[in-house]
């Protein structure tokens, strides 16, 4: 029987504050069997090198990891321990989670500790993946030394020490890009005519990018001439990922139901088998969905998508990735436990609830909520790659990055290229239609410092009576495209700068979300 999320209480891990101390040493004192004594001042010292991390609920302490990160960056852990009513809900598991990506990110390779013989604390170690590697006799009593190795580190958390101080993932680094293709068939050839009409002469400031690379896909509500074209690609090469959208976001805006998504889907997946990965079906929330709501929509993705990845061939089911939705960290831990199985085989999940906006709720926007919910997410993932669905602004994209969001899809580069905006890397869309009123603007006079400040060069956006006015449409939909394909091999530096500049408000959503793993404190 599933645990609802009305049912699971949020636990939070964190770095331990000032006035966590007293709460940790109380809970220490009850244990003082299983960690013998342990001092305020050994506490204190630990909350302030930000060695302690504690786990809280309704502002309780119910758990703490109080470690030692070393000069070899390998981490020792002294103390853990969680009170007995919360046990064996895999907070310790949390704890040591959080630890481990930690120590991944200061560069080391192990967590270290050691553990009296007799104590029944041992079995807990084990089952939590450490490996007993040594015996020592102790002052006392017989200690088991006990190592947990962490796995080699994805590209993406490689740890970069110059860093402005300001984030911990490395300053280049931004998420894999998948253009929308679910577009008309006219749309796609109009496309991918323009690119190569252009793109082959043009002298790119970083080589010549692929919009073509990675496309995302929803083999139930595009034409089938789309899809076609969209498996040429694939078996030319020239496209290397192909994902298959569920199509959850047209659940979202209301063009289909749920369950006629479902069975649609069910039947797509068995037909055609040729793409790389295959989003799972969601039922999306909306922002203004009540919470009772919003709660039924979550339950039913959740046992929707687990009984619909066991319907899959085994082949289909190691390629999928379900979807998260949650307006809390009660919801995270519900979809978690549930996916759990499915992650294991895939190694993928997707995000898909950001808080929308529009009539047909088309539109998902970040906020600092979202992005310390994500921040609590990624250490939990035990190294499975986070998609994001449907934020395409480039200074969003850039927040998303820096909680370790791997993957992102887009079709806002060809909706905001239709209406008279463009990006550049990390701004917001700015409008050129001059008939346009109400917008943050770009003049002709603004275009070539602006493309200078952000390093973008590109063949559709070369003089400004190309992308203006209403003759411009295809040049900003092409030259978004190009925006939204570079920002992965976007080197200049530092980045977070044009953040500051040109979208002060994501650059102040990223520091009011960052939270202490991430922080510049
Ligand atoms: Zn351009």
């Amino acid at each position: 029987m599933p645990v609802t999320p009305n049912e699971i209480q949020p636990v939070t891990i964190r770095y331990a504050r000032e006035t966590d101390v007293a709460g940790a040493k109380d809970l220490a004192d009850r244990h003082r069997v299983e960690l013998g004594f342990v001092r305020t001042s050994v506490l204190h010292e630990a909350q302030q090198k930000k060695w302690l991390l504690v786990a809280v609920r309704d502002e309780q302490i119910i758990g703490f990891a109080n470690f030692r990160i070393r000069q070899d960056k390998n981490a020792t852990l002294y103390d853990i321990v969680i009170d007995e009513p919360y046990r064996k809900q895999k907070i310790g598991k949390r704890l040591v989670q959080r630890l481990t990506w930690l120590v991944n990110i200061a560069g080391g390779e192990h967590i270290r500790l050691k553990c009296p013989q007799s104590l029944p604390a041992n079995a807990f170690y084990k089952k939590l993946q450490f490996t007993r590697t040594d015996t020592e006799i102790g002052k006392k009593r017989p200690l088991n030394v006990w190592h947990y190795f962490l796995k080699p580190l994805p590209r993406r958390f490689e740890f970069h020490e110059n860093n402005g101080g300001f984030l911990h993932s490395p300053p280049e680094h931004s998420p894999h890009f998948f253009a929308s293709a679910t577009i008309a068939p006219g749309e796609i050839r109009k496309i991918y005519e323009l690119w190569h009409t252009h793109a082959h002469d043009f002298e790119w400031p970083r080589g010549t990018p692929n919009p073509f690379q990675r496309l995302l896909i929803s083999p139930v509500l595009a034409s089938p001439s789309t899809l076609a074209f969209v498996r040429e690609l694939k078996r030319s090469g020239e496209t290397e990922e192909v994902m298959f959208d569920s199509g959850g976001f047209f659940v979202q805006k209301g063009d289909i139901t749920y369950n006629e998504l479902y069975s649609k889907l069910r039947e797509i997946y068995h037909i055609e088998d040729w793409a790389d990965i295959y989003i799972l079906p969601d039922n999306p929330p909306l922002s203004k969905d009540s919470m009772s709501d919003a709660e039924d929509k979550i339950r039913q993705t959740v046992d929707g998508i687990v009984s619909f990845a066991y319907q899959l061939p085994v082949e289909i089911r190691k390629n999928v990735m379900p979807v998260i939705h949650a307006k809390q960290a009660a919801h995270l831990e519900y979809c978690l436990q549930n996916y759990e199985p499915l992650m294991a085989d895939s190694h993928r999940i997707g995000f898909g609830s950001f808080p929308t906006m529009g009539a047909t709720n088309s539109i998902n926007r970040v906020n600092a909520d979202v992005l310390r919910l994500l921040d609590d997410l990624v250490p939990r993932l035990n190294g499975s790659r986070l998609h994001s669905f449907g934020i395409s602004t480039p200074p969003a994209v850039f927040c998303l990055a820096k909680v370790g969001v791997e993957t992102f899809d887009s079709n806002g580069w060809m909706r905001s290229g239709g209406y008279g905006k463009i990006f550049f890397p990390f701004t917001f869309g700015r409008m050129v239609d001059c008939k346009a009123r109400g917008y943050v603007r770009v003049h002709s006079d603004e275009l070539e410092p602006i493309k200078l400040d952000t390093g973008h060069r590109c063949p559709f956006c070369e003089s400004f009576n190309d992308i203006s006015d209403g003759s411009g449409r295809w040049h900003r939909i092409m030259h978004n495209l190009t925006v939204m394909t570079e920002l992965e091999v976007y080197h200049r530096k530092p980045q977070w700068e044009i953040l500051k500049e040109h979208s002060g408000n994501y650059y102040r959503m990223l520091k009011a979300a960052s939270v202490p793993v991430f922080g510049e404190k």
